[in-house]
């Protein structure tokens, strides 16, 4: 059906009220500056109040100041997050009162509505990294602003040092005088080290827009808080019931918090009284389909509160109308390597200091607010300052990997915002050399794509990959999985004996890898049922966990072409045999008065106690952890031949033998 044409009158109303909203915005006073100060410098730093219209009015004032176009090149925003991205470009096209994917577009994974008509483009800055290997220069753009750039993930960084390389090379070019236009780069954040950042960006210009914040009175719990969920739902209908006017925004860790917070706020709700005002739970999460999540958006119905449960996309990405009360759990699901096995994965974790300030700022944008913090100021004191960089928090092999495979190949004269050191930079190389991911030029191998593509450490994502040639996928999966947890196991002090007599039957007589494999087939068998383990002292909710993450590895494995059920069966010196592939490094052979020493380093190692390699020996060991405490303890370990170890790592120990 043919939607019916619409009233220009109404048409022109709605311009007028947009045109309305955008000007009362605080960032609309300094578009002027603005627009002359990004028109006479090279990069500018733009640091301004949460709401204050950076994301959606700059990108607008470029090009209604014709400082980008189709001719000169267009211009890109980035975000960390594919929710906001998204949401942005919706909003800027209806304020610019365009459809989706003419003036304004977005491009996320697996969505792209941008088009050659597309003059604002908002993208994730996955996708623009992307771009850079199809386009070095991202001839494309003449304007590139970097969003968020508090968030400092490992891409944003990555970013950061790749596109100030090409803002040079073009500039270049242009004085040469190549057909290359300059590049014009904005930074723009809520909160930020500017100094250090326009230090980065040869003294970038720093511009501050000021915000309207008005006072948010900030409360503490006096005591910790064992249940958030409950913690939450008392605080929402305390302020509900006692507290005047206003909506309410709760800051909770994911998804499934949420879902769970949203059903017990709406049972509570259904017993309200119809005399009392009432409660509309929103929940706000990336996985929410889009039109769910334009609700929260909406003026709530009359005589009701909006209850909003939001992740941290609520901190700084998206700013939501009407808030009054903010409510904060103190924690957010982070994109962060899980230090195990460096999986990276969403992980909870307590937020920093100034995620904590921002989250209260949410409650002062239109007037004087209330912030409630569901943790005592103790535990407040200790939080981070900032979010610590990706980069200082995974492995750097891991990082280096993944430059080399976004077509950075000097990642020694990269350059970093936080430069890691250059020693603790060659020996991530060697790592990546002696795992075969790089062949001696630097370059990456066949392998070490592969390896990029995996959300692991190098030394786990080879035991995965050639777990393929060595018939042992379904073991290396499990054994992967678990060892990312603390433990699968559960000793009560006072049941040590007790404990360690239950679990005696999934020992294994060549360590603790394929004890492990034993325990998750026993669990498997009894389909995880709570008795046995507790029966067993086995840890549950960790194994959960780890299984949660074996999921998320067998579907790498499928888009690999790795079929994840392959199994060794009763050959299990293969599983060994592949581990040595990623591990040959963490070994140590037995010497003639029964102590082992360390293949690397000629350390004495002792097994750790809770090992089942205790007190056996075997010619050769492996093991996944070095823990120092008097001693060098190792944990996780299983008996090797020696044998084995050439086999394993051709290249590491040939050179070995070679330079002895
Ligand atoms: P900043 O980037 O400085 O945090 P934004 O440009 O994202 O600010 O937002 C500016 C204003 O636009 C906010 O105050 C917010 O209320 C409004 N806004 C943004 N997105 C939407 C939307 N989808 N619906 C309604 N209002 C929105
Ligand atoms: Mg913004």
């Amino acid at each position: 059906m043919k939607q019916p044409a619409k009233d220009p009158k109404l048409i022109k109303q709605q311009r007028q009220k947009m045109l309305q909203f955008r000007r009362q915005l605080p960032i609309y006073s300094g578009r002027e500056a603005i627009i002359e100060t990004i028109k006479a410098n090279d990069a500018v730093i733009v640091i301004g109040e949460t709401g204050s219209g950076k994301t959606t009015q700059i990108p607008q004032f470029i090009l209604e100041a014709g400082l980008a176009s189709h001719e000169l090149g267009t211009i890109a925003v980035t975000q960390p997050r594919r929710v906001a991205a998204v949401n942005l470009a919706k909003r800027v096209a209806e304020e610019t009162s365009s459809t989706l994917g003419g003036k304004v577009g977005y491009t996320v994974r697996f969505d792209d509505t941008s088009s050659n008509h597309t003059l604002i483009k908002y993208l994730t800055d996955g996708m623009l990294l992307r771009e850079l290997l199809m386009d070095e220069l991202l001839l494309k753009y003449k304007v590139i602003v970097l969003d968020e750039a508090h968030e400092r993930t490992l891409r944003t960084d990555m970013l950061f040092g790749m596109i100030k390389n090409i803002q040079r090379i073009r500039k270049d070019k242009a004085a040469q005088g190549e057909d290359v236009e300059p590049l014009k780069i904005v930074i723009m954040s809520a909160t930020l080290d500017a100094d250090k950042f326009s230090e980065f960006f040869d003294m970038a210009k720093i511009l501050y827009v000021s915000g309207r914040l008005f006072p948010v009175d900030t409360f503490f719990t006096k005591e910790p808080q064992a249940d958030y969920l409950d913690a939450s739902l008392v605080t929402i209908f305390q302020i509900h019931l006692k507290q005047g006017p206003g909506d309410i925004l709760v800051f909770l860790p994911g998804q499934e918090a949420i879902e769970t917070l949203t059903t017990l706020v709406k049972e509570y709700a259904a017993q309200l009284r119809r005399s009392q005002q009432q409660v509309l739970a929103c929940p706000l999460f990336a996985a929410l389909p889009p039109s769910q999540q334009q609700h929260v958006f909406d003026p709530a119905p009359e005589n009701t509160r909006k209850v909003i449960l939001a992740t941290n996309i609520a901190e700084t990405s998206i700013t939501i109308p009407g808030i009054k009360y903010v409510v904060d759990c103190g924690l957010a699901k982070m994109r962060g390597f899980n230090p195990k096995i460096g999986v990276e994965s969403l992980l909870v974790h307590p937020i920093s200091k100034s995620s904590a300030w921002q989250r209260t700022g949410r409650a002062g944008r239109e007037a004087s607010g209330t912030c409630y913090r569901l943790y005592t100021e103790d535990t407040f004191r200790e939080l981070d300052d900032d979010t610590v960089p990706e980069i200082r928090r995974c492995n750097l092999a891991a990082a280096l990997l993944s430059l080399k495979a976004s077509g950075v190949d000097d990642v020694l004269s990269f350059d970093y915002m936080d430069r890691p050191s250059r020693a603790s930079l060659v020996r991530a190389l060697e790592e990546l050399y002696s795992l075969s991911a790089i062949d001696d030029r630097g370059h990456l191998t066949e392998l070490g794509k592969r390896m990029a593509s995996f959300p692991l450490d190098p030394t786990f994502s080879k035991v995965i990959l050639q777990s393929a040639d060595y018939g042992c996928t379904k073991e290396a999966l499990a054994i992967v999985s678990l060892l990312s947890v603390d433990s699968i196991f559960y000793t009560p002090s006072d049941k040590r004996e007790q404990a360690a007599e239950a679990r005696r039957k999934f020992l294994h007589p060549d360590g603790d890898h394929l004890t492990f494999l034993n325990v998750l087939q026993a669990y498997w068998e009894v389909k995880g049922d709570l008795g046995w383990c507790r029966d067993h002292f086995i840890n549950v909710r960790n194994v959960k966990v780890a299984l949660d993450i074996r999921d998320q590895l067998v579907r790498f494995c499928e888009r690999n072409n790795i079929p994840p059920q392959v199994s060794c069966g009763t050959d299990t010196d293969q599983v060994l045999k592949c581990f040595l592939t990623g591990f040959f490094r963490n070994t140590a052979l037995l010497q003639p008065d029964g102590s082992y020493k360390s293949v690397v380093g000629n350390q004495i190692v002792k097994i750790h106690p809770g090992s089942a390699m205790f007190g056996k020996r075997a010619e050769g060991i492996m093991y996944n952890e070095l823990v120092f405490t008097t001693k060098h303890y190792v944990r996780n370990v299983s008996a090797i031949q020696s044998s084995w170890l050439p086999e394993a790592a051709p290249k590491y120990f040939n050179n070995m033998r070679a330079s002895v």
